[in-house]
């Protein structure tokens, strides 16, 4: 059935960021685009959580460049100017940017959602979506955006509801999240509080109580409510995004910021561009093309991850308070995602050591139920 039709027809697996911006930019240009999801809805990995669109790794706005690629602004977002950051020993660093820093989604399924809004758009404009029709293998022309493949970090929290006032607050802190951060977030009555790990997975319980525990202190955090989530994410450079044919998507790929996981821009900007490769019969330019738009930002974020597991807590210190200092963080943050002469020569041994882990983590425990041994050491 896929041979008979797949020159009219794109078909893509996984209905993600990735998946569903791929499906719309195949269907604005008046072609045929079948999404193969696995789960019943969009959203499956996600559970009402907050997260983070970022805004900094490019002058242009993020949603004027999603608008480019004809997706509508109905996302369901809020554009935050400020973030309260903490250093390891507590301190707190007020910043702010005269531009959005990021823009706040809510992901999962049901209303309201990032991801709903994406279905309903892909919908609209003629997408099919068979819901639980997980796909193995594609036709020649078809993209893989089915997610993460293998993991290098964690992220497990709560969601849950609140009074209090939207805020946006992170910290950076070895005793709280090793080599990564915590962070907690409140928009419209409705809150995030959780610790990204880059490494110890197997004590995720003793560091989401602290992080919790930190907010409760330093934030006013109260919960009500509380829904924990956990999930995981993949962040690798492929020297190429195809396999004929075929070109991956998203976290499918590796696509994602590596040094603190923000990978819903960058996956959707790349199922947009593999999209186009397809339509103009040309899907050997895809590789060229990512890499002309994403290639640096990718780079960089490895660089920038290599130094900062080195940094540990007094390098978090220096450079909390450098941000800080800053009167634009959205231009601190611009400058550091920008390319430099160092950062060019860092970059063969970041990428070195900068790798996923496929194998068993070695929690060494039987019976573990940390998320990083739940996700079967692949995520999901
Ligand atoms: C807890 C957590 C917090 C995060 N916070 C942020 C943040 O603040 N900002 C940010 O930018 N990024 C964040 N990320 C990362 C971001 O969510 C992902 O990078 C993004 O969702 C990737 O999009 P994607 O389309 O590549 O994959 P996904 O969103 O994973 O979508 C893939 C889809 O493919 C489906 N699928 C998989 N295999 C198959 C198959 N064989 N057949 C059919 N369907 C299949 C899956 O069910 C899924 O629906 C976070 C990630 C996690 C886990």
């Amino acid at each position: 059935m896929f041979e008979a039709r797949c020159d009219q027809v794109v078909h893509i697996v996984g209905a993600g960021p990735a998946g569903l911006a791929g499906a719309l930019t195949v269907a604005h240009a008046g072609r045929q685009a079948v999404i193969h999801e696995q789960r019943s809805d969009v959203g499956g990995r996600f559970h009402g959580d907050l997260q983070a669109v970022e805004n900094w790794t490019t002058n242009a706005d993020a949603l004027d460049e999603l608008a480019a690629m004809g997706i509508k602004p109905n996302l369901g977002v809020r554009a935050f100017h400020e973030v309260t950051f903490f250093d390891p020993t507590g301190r707190e660093y007020p910043s702010r940017s005269s531009d959005p820093l990021f823009y706040l989604v809510r992901r999962g399924p049901g209303s309201g959602t990032l991801d709903t809004a994406l279905k309903q758009q892909a919908l609209s404009a003629g997408v099919e979506i068979p819901f639980r029709e997980p796909c193995a293998r594609l036709p020649e022309g078809g993209i893989v955006a089915g997610g993460p493949r293998a993991a290098v970090a964690i992220a497990i929290g709560f969601t849950f509801e609140t009074d209090r006032a939207d805020a946006a607050f992170g910290v950076l802190s070895e005793s709280l999240a090793p080599k990564g951060y915590a962070y907690l977030l409140i928009c419209g009555g409705r809150g995030t509080v959780a610790t990204c790990l880059f490494d110890d997975f197997h004590r995720e319980k003793m560091y989401l109580e602290r992080t919790v525990e930190f907010f409760q202190r330093r934030a006013g955090l109260a919960m009500r409510e509380p829904v924990r989530f956990g999930g995981a994410g993949n962040v690798m450079l492929p020297k190429t995004a195809r396999q004929g044919g075929i070109l991956f998507a998203g976290e499918a790929a590796g696509f994602q910021d590596a040094l603190w996981g923000f990978g819903i821009r960058i996956g959707m900007l790349s199922g947009h561009l593999a999209a186009r490769a397809l339509l103009a019969r040309c899907p050997e330019s895809y590789d060229r093309a990512w890499r002309k738009r994403l290639g640096g930002v990718l780079k960089t974020s490895l660089v920038n991850r290599y130094a900062f597991a080195r940094m540990g807590d007094r390098g978090y210190a220096k450079l909390v308070r450098s941000i800080g200092r800053m009167r634009d963080t959205r231009r601190w943050l611009f400058r550091h995602y920008s390319p430099s002469v160092a950062k060019v020569l860092l970059y063969p041994l970041a990428r070195c050591r900068v790798r996923s882990r496929r194998g068993p983590p070695g929690c060494g425990v039987a019976t573990c139920d940390c998320t990083w041994c739940r996700l079967g050491h692949t995520a999901s």
